[in-house]
């Protein structure tokens, strides 16, 4: 399991969500990908509302500044096991920012954020 202390990368992927608003519930999936570690999850919502980034409508979150391109999504053919929910994919979903990339996910794991 990933977990790391660089909030300021997870803010750049909150980019990577194609919604204008999104539940809370899935904000905090999407956040998981990034990090299991519930302290870490509210610190960067935290940190997501005290710089514009998003903000908090009764139990959805819009998205109001949008990074320009430095994340990205790279969906390949793969043999491969999703790392948040573990499950065999041969999809495979990465999501990078700067020279970072995250994954791979499955589809089922990205799919609610990119459309
Ligand atoms: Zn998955």
């Amino acid at each position: 399991m990933q977990s790391f202390q660089n909030y300021e990368i997870i803010l750049k992927a909150i980019s990577c969500i194609r919604r204008d608003k999104i539940s809370i519930k899935d904000f905090v999936d999407f956040l998981k990908l990034f990090t299991k570690n519930p302290e870490e999850i509210s610190k960067i919502i935290e940190m997501a509302i005290r710089e514009n980034i998003i903000k908090r409508e009764g139990r959805d979150i819009i998205i109001i500044s949008r990074s320009k391109s430095e994340s990205k999504i790279i969906k390949e053919r793969c043999n491969d096991y999703c790392r948040r929910c573990n499950r065999k994919i041969k999809n495979c979903f990465y999501i990078s920012i700067y020279n970072i990339t995250f994954g791979p996910y499955g589809s089922e794991c990205v799919k609610k954020f990119l459309s």
